[in-house]
């Protein structure tokens, strides 16, 4: 079968189409690619077996012959593959009405439908996310996950040269985002569609993320472009969602800066149907107050769980809890709230199973200092060479994301610990670690050795980020400062 015909095909095997749409897809595709293709007609008994890459890769190849995709670069062919896969993708109004009747029966049902549409039109680019590097690290707060990202495409020269200034749509969360082009330096998003929701009577959209880094990785934006603000309404919203959607957990990033996420200029929440490392996490001390129960984890950054089957009452505390943090200063920790901006923060995650509510509150401070110019609560500069960017919410849960460069790094560092080189590009933010890793090198599986010790460094630079650290002291501080809110809540 032909190019054209075989997508088509596989457009409505996968329900991404209807048979009685296949003429029209079929020569809209055609016009898009200015193709000659000739017409064939379908045919349910020839089942298309490719991956959709596969399909599309000859119709790409065809566009850049055309003159239709210029200049060739991995981010050209994604923008005009949004283009082609928007035919197989109904209007927004036609996906909002469809999500809203399965979910009238069962959110789980209308999530599933929505994720695998969003994979099957390759909006969220499976084939491109399996060659990321996943491995898992053990340690004493449990195992912690690993990914090495190599989903991004790379900006290639060409398109920085044909990069445009423009300031529509204002961020890539916008919801405006749908239905656009794109050009060099805003990724196509013609293909892209989201869900009206109401959190709290206030309007938000949902969507997924196109790089996915755990199942069913979520974004929920809100309709306005307006920066992240943590308060008590955030705590609405968040319960409001698992509320509407009991199988996905929901999270935001601090507002602010060093400890945000990387997009502080829009309102935004991440969720999905996945668990992480700190789900398993123990506590080391627990305590129970007005039907709340409050843990406190062994987890490389300072947690408090709280639990409880009282939503309103969990709301309120949780609440208290970020409003008493904010102003909260131990100098003997290097602990100052506030200096002429605020330096305290929370990272909030919330679940529900059953009728029970969990929330965590990840204490944060983003205070810069002159030992440690990135962030006294951020990895230190001795982490730097494996991670030095945000930790954001994903990774205060125990899922490291790691830059792409390591997996040709450790492939050099393998090669001098064997003494087949001396030196490699970049080598230089290496050296300390290098000799440190010739200390305990065992005499085989070099790779693994080296992505284990890449693994600890990341959880050191957790543990960096760390208020309280996990020392007999500094948990002392922490149940004392637990204990001390709790005294204070109840006289609220
Ligand atoms: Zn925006």
């Amino acid at each position: 079968m032909k190019p054209i015909a075989k997508l088509v095909h596989y457009a409505v095997q996968q329900r991404l189409l209807s048979p009685l749409d296949y003429d029209y897809a079929f020569n809209k595709v055609q016009g898009l690619i200015d193709s000659t293709e000739p017409y064939t007609p379908f045919d349910k008994t020839k089942p298309i077996n490719d991956a959709v890459d596969a399909l599309l890769k000859p119709l790409l190849d065809q566009a850049v012959l055309k003159g239709k995709i210029s200049p060739d670069t991995t981010i050209q062919r994604d923008l005009f593959e949004s283009r082609l896969m928007d035919v197989f993708t109904p209007k927004p109004s036609d996906i909002q009405k469809r999500f809203e009747s399965l979910k009238a029966k069962s959110a789980l049902v209308a999530t599933d439908d929505f994720y695998q549409r969003s994979r099957k039109s390759n909006y969220i680019k499976m084939g491109r996310i399996a060659k990321n590097i996943d491995y898992k690290v053990p340690s004493k707060y449990g195992d912690m996950a690993i990914t090495i990202n190599l989903s991004k495409p790379e900006k290639d020269p060409k398109d920085i040269a044909k990069a445009v200034s423009s300031d529509y749509p204002k961020c890539l969360l916008c919801k405006e985002n749908v239905g656009y082009y794109g050009h060099a330096n805003h990724p196509g998003r013609t293909h892209h569609r989201v869900i009206k929701v109401k959190l709290n009577q206030e309007p938000f959209y949902f969507q997924y993320s196109p790089y996915v880094y755990y199942n069913e990785h979520a974004i929920v934006l809100h309709e306005a472009h307006m920066p992240m603000n943590i308060g008590k309404h955030t705590f609405l919203r968040l319960f409001d969602f698992v509320d509407q959607f009991p199988h996905y957990f929901i999270g935001s990033n601090a507002g602010l800066p060093v400890v945000g996420g990387s997009i502080l200029s829009h309102e935004h929440y991440q969720g999905g149907r996945s668990t992480f490392p700190i789900d398993q996490a123990e506590a080391f001390y627990k305590s129970r107050m007005n039907g709340i129960n409050y843990s406190l984890l062994t987890w490389p950054l300072s947690v408090i769980k709280l639990e409880s089957e009282y939503k309103d009452r969990l709301i309120e505390a949780a609440e208290a809890l970020r409003t008493y943090f904010e102003t909260y200063r131990d100098d003997a920790i290097d602990l100052i709230p506030k200096t002429d901006q605020q330096h305290n923060a929370i990272t909030p995650i919330v679940r529900k199973s059953g009728h029970l509510y969990t929330c965590l509150i990840t204490l944060r401070n983003n205070r810069t200092s002159e030992a440690y110019p990135d962030g006294i609560f951020h990895p230190h500069p001795d982490k730097h060479h494996i991670k030095k960017e945000n930790i954001g919410l994903i990774e205060v849960m125990g899922l490291a994301i790691l830059p792409g460069r390591l997996v040709k790094d450790f492939k050099q560092i393998e090669a001098v610990l064997k003494g087949e080189q001396t030196h490699f590009e970049g080598i230089e933010q290496y050296q300390a670690w290098i000799e440190a890793l010739k200390e305990n090198m065992p005499q085989d599986k070099l790779a693994d050795y080296i992505k284990q010790e890449a693994g600890k460094v990341f959880i050191g630079g957790l543990e960096d980020c760390g208020i309280f650290k996990q020392t007999t002291t500094d948990r002392k501080k922490f149940i004392q400062f637990l204990e001390a809110f709790i005294g204070w809540h109840l006289k609220l």
